[in-house]
């Protein structure tokens, strides 16, 4: 019979298939000959203690045992050329997997998205980055894959439905993901792997008979009765469809004041701002690991932290080790800050958004905005951001320990932020009640991560695209807009999801609704 065990390892040991072999052998004291071979099922990193340790659960298939080579499959997609068609706006993680679904399902989806494909926006990325130019329709939130594309690709969420997780991770792996992340307790795909899963899945859909039409932007909806007929786009054409899916992302500002305009119901959503931190990689190591160097078997540490400061959470978000911070505006006259890494982490910085809850009541100085009072909020911030560091794509920074001293930093070395910074005072940036906050909150971090509160690290502002500032309300059961019938708000720009995974699964919760309600 095959044994199930749970062991811990060195990292040295951890992903090297030959020594974990020697290691059970030793533990179930028989010999390496007798071992077929052993499937890991999860690994994990355990730093509590001084020699960190990796821990495995595992199959041990003795000689002899019947033991398959699992390989993933995908799942049967139909030809849905001649099938009932559904409109989905916007092709990140929620349109694409809606998509798919749709597809698996018999239906035909018609996917519309603003930017893009993945090659074509990589030269996009590259005159934000270095000629300052920000193209409304194709940047690091826009264009096909949506938000996720250029990221860390981090796959975890807190999500509990497991069963809802490992469909998407498996479905990832059906499209080229390395088999890893189904084993790995924080999953991460990066920066250069993304692109190509992506185009995969996007060639899927149009070999299936679905329709894929980039650099085509939603304008406006088409409603009759309170029904959906379809959509406009900036051309003036018009798509009609029944049922439409709207995933269109936190950062689809014209969305937001479109349903607005519409008299379609919004309403404003709480979400959190605050800074991008980098700090030197190592350093994040020496802190996570307790050693002086990483060696070369551990991984670049990440890091997790979160204080309760004048009663609001301050935590770090989308953390990235080794990675980069991007210029993620979305518009002209704008600074926004992110990150992501290449799959190996291997840049010598670590970063991570430090942000802080925000509620409802402060955007009250916007209140004349209604339901967009939290838009306009996030807004200001990128905007006072971009006039004070030079109205290009420099981004306002400060040494950390000089801003929680209120001083401006007489210099600011390099940092992985490509357009390049500018020395400002970031209380100037922020409304004081969220420069308090976050003066505290690093003095507290210092507490609990001993050697973070440096000036070595920088911090570049805003951090402000962490979550929608709208919620586009829908029915528990239905999932439609409670007063639009076919329209189905989907994804993070909806309020439904916050990252990859968690928008994937909405996307697919919305096709298998639609299906439901068609009977299919
Ligand atoms: P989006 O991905 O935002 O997709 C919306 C799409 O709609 C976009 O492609 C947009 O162009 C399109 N669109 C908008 N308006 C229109 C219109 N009018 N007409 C047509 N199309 C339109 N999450 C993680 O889980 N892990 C990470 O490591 C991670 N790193 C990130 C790094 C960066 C740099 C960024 C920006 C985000 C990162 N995120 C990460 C967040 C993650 O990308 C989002 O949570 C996720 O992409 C949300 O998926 P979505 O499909 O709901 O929306």
């Amino acid at each position: 019979m095959p044994r199930e065990i749970q062991t811990q390892v060195s990292p040295e040991v951890a992903h090297n298939e030959s020594l974990i072999n020697e290691h059970v052998a030793k533990l179930l004291n028989t010999s390496v000959k007798e071992i077929q071979k052993v499937v890991v099922l999860k690994r994990s990193i355990d730093a509590r203690q001084k020699a960190i340790k990796f821990n495995i659960k595992a199959t041990v298939f003795f000689k002899g045992e019947d033991f398959v080579e699992q390989k993933i499959e995908l799942p049967e997609y139909k030809n849905v050329s001649n099938s009932q068609e559904v409109i989905i706006v916007g092709a990140g993680p929620a349109g694409l997997f809606a998509a798919l679904q749709l597809v698996e399902l018999g239906l035909k989806p018609i996917l519309i998205e603003r930017g893009k494909d993945v090659r074509g926006r990589r030269r996009d990325l590259k005159a934000i980055n270095v000629d300052h130019i920000v193209n409304e329709d194709s940047n690091y939130c826009f264009g096909e894959g949506g938000a996720g594309t250029y990221s860390d690709g981090k796959l975890y969420t807190r999500s509990k439905k497991r069963g809802d997780i490992d469909r998407i991770l498996r479905l990832l792996v059906g499209f080229g993901a390395s088999d890893d992340i189904l084993v790995e307790a924080h999953p991460h795909i990066g920066t250069n792997k993304l692109p190509q899963i992506i185009q995969d899945i996007r060639e899927k859909i149009i070999e299936c008979g679905g329709q894929v039409l980039f650099e085509t932007r939603v304008t406006d909806f088409i409603i009759k009765n309170n029904q959906m007929q379809g959509i406009v786009t900036q051309n003036g054409d018009t798509i009609s469809a029944n049922k439409v899916i709207l995933a269109t992302g936190h950062s689809a500002r014209d969305i937001f004041e479109l349903l607005d305009k519409k008299k379609i119901f919004i309403e404003a959503k709480p979400f959190a701002l605050g800074v991008r931190a980098e700090h030197p990689q190592e350093l994040i190591d020496k802190i996570q690991y307790s050693c002086d160097f990483r060696g070369e078997f551990l991984p670049p540490s990440p890091y997790s932290i979160v204080k309760q400061v004048n009663g609001r959470g301050m935590y770090s978000f989308c953390m990235c080790p080794g990675g980069v911070i991007a210029p993620c505006a979305t518009s002209p006259g704008e600074v926004v800050t992110n990150g992501w890494s290449p799959s190996k982490r291997d840049q010598a910085t670590a970063n991570s958004g430090i942000v802080v809850e925000l509620k409802l009541e402060d955007f009250k100085p916007f209140a004349k905005f209604g339901a967009l009072a939290g838009m306009e909020f996030q807004k200001a911030i990128e905007q006072k951001a971009w006039h004070l560091a030079g109205q290009t794509q420099k981004v306002p920074a400060q040494r950390m320990v000089d801003f929680t001293q209120n001083k401006v930093s007489s210099s600011i070395p390099k940092t992985s932020y490509v357009p390049g910074t500018t020395s400002v005072e970031m209380g100037q940036v922020f409304p004081g009640f969220l420069s308090q906050i976050m003066r505290e909150g690093f003095k507290e971090f210092g507490k609990t991560m001993r050697g973070y509160l440096t000036n070595e690290a920088i911090l570049h502002a805003p951090e402000s695209r962490t979550s929608s500032p709208v919620r586009i309300p829908r029915d528990n059961e239905t999932l439609e807009h409670f007063q639009i019938k076919g329209l189905y708000p989907c994804g993070e720009g909806a309020g439904y999801a916050g990252g990859i995974i968690s928008a994937a699964i909405d996307g697919e919760k919305c096709a298998l609704k639609i299906a439901e309600a068609l009977k299919i």
